[in-house]
């Protein structure tokens, strides 16, 4: 199995069928967001934590109403972006872990080519 880079990790919140990301109680500038500001649906806004004890540390103070997910940021190797959904086996070798996306978008190609 291929693998990339250091490990980060993201704190999703499970919002219906869709992930929202833990941005932090402060911004860049250190000014205290609201409460509705520290959530996002960008991974990019989403606050990283390279070490899951301090992650964990951080997830015992959120409110508990809301329900949490730890997730890994993953690179994906064709299109380089970063992903935290399960990754697609790429159809070219059967071992590489690629984003979902391309995922598809490999699926297509192939289901093209046999038209
Ligand atoms: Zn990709």
């Amino acid at each position: 199995m291929s693998y990339i880079g250091i490990c980060e990790y993201v704190i999703g919140i499970i919002h219906d069928k869709d992930i929202w990301y833990y941005v932090g109680e402060k911004d860049a500038n250190g000014k205290r967001l609201r409460t509705d500001e520290r959530y996002s649906s960008f991974l990019v806004d989403a606050r990283r934590y390279d070490d899951l004890d301090v992650l964990r540390w951080e997830l015992e103070r959120l409110p508990k109403t809301l329900t949490y997910k730890i997730l890994e940021i993953q690179r994906c190797p064709k299109c380089k972006k970063e992903f935290t959904e399960y990754p697609a086996l790429s159809r070219e070798d059967n071992e590489t872990e690629i984003c979902p996306e391309c995922g598809v978008k490999e699926a297509m190609d192939v289901y093209l080519k046999n038209q």
